[in-house]
């Protein structure tokens, strides 16, 4: 999952790219709305964590803009504190959800994580296909019970399949989506990743749509 964080407050866009690099996302940090919009504009997040009072172009008006252009991706807006004002007209602005300034980082993860999860049209935070749970809040994998030890990069590609587990997902989706823009992305890589995630859960799990990509499915449920 791809991440945009947008943030004028140095010290605070480093930690929450930290954290949320942490929890196993791929991220992008810009300082300012102009930036900021640019990127949402023209890459494909999964999610984005808005601040509202940025220099130059403020964070409402790059959110207002994002969805009359059509950018549908999930938008979790920073707010002063107590600014309910700030709160009502983010909404309207089409935010998705809102955490007041100072938080704690762990309310931003687990906002994040349920929006990226609801965008999905998941309930929980446990994605499960056939054998295989994926725990998205400790990042742990399990197939029949089992513990399966991933890589972080292994842990990304699969959880992005997991969350949208039943389509079919492109090559280039992936490298989209587990790439952050100053990666030299190369697609055949994760066909390499694949093959290994292949090897540690079993090889029934993840299908090649020749010419397509692949799609996550639990055996059984190949149509
Ligand atoms: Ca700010």
């Amino acid at each position: 999952m791809r991440l945009l964080v947008v943030e004028d407050d140095p010290d605070l866009a480093r930690q929450i790219a930290t954290a949320l690099r942490g929890a196993g996302y791929v991220v992008d940090v810009a300082h300012d709305g102009e930036e900021g919009h640019y990127l949402g504009d023209s890459e494909p997040y999964d999610a984005v964590v808005l601040d509202l009072g940025l220099p130059g172009l403020d964070g409402m008006t790059v959110l207002a803009r994002w969805r009359k252009a059509g950018r549908t991706m999930p938008v979790l807006v920073l707010t002063a504190r107590d600014q309910w004002s700030e709160k009502v007209a983010g909404f309207d602005a089409g935010a998705d959800d809102y955490v007041a300034k100072p938080f704690y980082m762990e309310e931003v993860l687990a906002r994040v994580r349920a929006l990226l999860r609801r965008a999905a049209g998941h309930a929980s935070s446990d994605l499960e296909c056939g054998p295989l749970r994926v725990d998205t809040k400790a990042a742990r994998v399990t197939v029949r019970d089992n513990p399966v030890k991933l890589t972080a990069q292994e842990y990304r590609l699969l959880a992005y399949l997991m969350h949208h587990q039943g389509r079919v997902v492109s090559r280039t989706e992936l490298v989209e989506h587990l790439y952050d823009q100053d990666f030299d992305r190369d697609s055949n890589t994760i066909e390499v990743f694949v093959g290994r995630l292949r090897k540690k859960l079993g090889a029934a799990l993840i299908h090649t749509v020749r010419g397509l990509g692949y799609r996550l499915a639990a055996p059984g449920d190949e149509t």
